[in-house]
């Protein structure tokens, strides 16, 4: 486990209680911030001001901690890790308090460094994990919204029009018949693009992703050959030169670069559309810049962008069509490789989008 700086919160009423344990987790070699508290009430206050990363609570403390407290403590800071120390026999107190939300229990008389360390160790751990679980929920469940708003409406316009279809064969309006299967094949296009995208939105989710050595020279190289064809239409110039390797997955590092240079491209109504990718070497890591001179957007969008399906135009407009997932395809693909990306936008005057990605692996030893 990583080494990080613990919040810690000892509820005891017996003071030499207090000092044992905090004495104890002292020795071992984590580096923690260690709060305490003699009662329930001034421990349920100080979890409400603080973020504690574990509480080591006393079951026999005054002021009413029966397992209901146990419960509506961790109902209350579900992200605080909460093990109960408990006195000789009372194991099936404990193992009723992990039914209602305690991760652990220590017997007052285990407590040693040893033990500290690996119920702090194991305890944060899963609680970190427990964490991870949520947000991804919560992310599924919002993606899965935005998603069935999103295809249903062309799947609406799919089946009113066919209606239409039919009851134009039945009138014999036959110049109407034309013109509404256009409008069914671009919904369908439209759909076909959305599941396109979320496919490469959900590849990015694949856990056994293999991390190598990458030019992104080579990587950028190939993305401008093959999106040659709208570069010549647009008479759009990309430069870039002497990228540097870094260490990641090929294909999704492709596909973040095909999204950021494809998007130069598109949000981009210049007479000659002018893309720069460069590169800054920082202390741990490379930071990128994709930079255009496109039509740009308002700053108070620099955060909402990267959110899935948010588009800063109206799908009617035909100028700039997509699935709103480009970018957090991007923001997921960097945080897989340990980075972050963000943008500095003014409207009108283009857009420069920053990522940053890992040193290549022999770099790093
Ligand atoms: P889309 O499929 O709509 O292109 P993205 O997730 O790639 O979805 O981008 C989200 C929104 O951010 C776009 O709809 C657009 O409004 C804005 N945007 C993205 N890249 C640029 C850019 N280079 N210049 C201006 N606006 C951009």
């Amino acid at each position: 486990m990583a080494r990080q700086h613990l919040n810690v919160l000892i509820a005891d009423d017996d003071s030499g209680d207090r000092k044992l344990i905090s004495r104890h987790i002292k020795l071992t070699q984590l580096r923690v911030d260690i709060t305490e508290a003699v009662d329930v009430n001034q421990a349920i206050n100080l979890l409400k001001d603080n973020q504690f990363d574990i509480a080591f609570i006393d079951y026999q403390m005054p002021g009413n901690l029966n397992l209901e407290g146990i419960e509506r403590i961790h109902a209350q800071f579900p992200y605080t890790a909460i093990v109960l120390m408990t006195g000789q026999g009372d194991e099936n107190v404990a193992s009723t308090a992990i039914q209602l939300g305690a991760l652990d229990y220590m017997t007052k008389r285990s407590i040693s460094a040893t033990n500290l360390m690996q119920t702090i160790e194991r305890a944060t751990r899963l609680i970190s994990l427990q964490q991870q679980i949520d947000e991804q929920k919560e992310s599924l469940s919002q993606f899965s919204r935005v998603l069935v708003h999103d295809l249903k409406g062309p799947i609406r316009h799919i089946k009113a029009f066919s209606e239409m279809i039919n009851e134009a064969s039945a009138q014999q309006h036959f110049d109407k018949i034309a013109e509404f299967s256009q409008i069914i094949i671009k919904s369908a296009t439209r759909l076909d693009e959305l599941i396109d995208a979320l496919s490469a939105y959900n590849k990015t989710d694949v856990s056994d992703v293999r991390f190598d050595t990458v030019s992104m020279q080579k990587i950028v190289t190939e993305v401008v050959f093959l999106m040659h064809p709208e570069i010549e239409e647009k008479n759009a110039n990309i430069v870039f030169s002497d990228l540097p390797e870094v260490k990641g997955n090929a294909p999704q590092l492709f596909q973040l670069m095909q999204n950021l240079i494809g998007n130069g491209l598109k949000y981009c109504d210049a007479e000659h559309p002018h893309i720069s990718i460069s590169v800054l070497k920082e202390k741990n890591q490379y930071r990128f810049c994709v930079e255009d001179n496109g039509i740009g957007f308002e700053d108070k969008f620099n955060e909402r962008i990267f959110e899935p399906f948010q588009r800063l135009h109206s799908p009617n407009d035909k100028r700039f069509s997509g699935s709103g997932l480009g970018l957090s395809t991007c923001k997921k693909i960097v945080s897989r490789h340990g980075g972050d990306i963000r943008c500095q936008s003014e409207l009108g005057k283009g857009s420069m989008f920053f990522f940053t990605l890992p040193f290549p692996i022999i770099d790093a030893l």
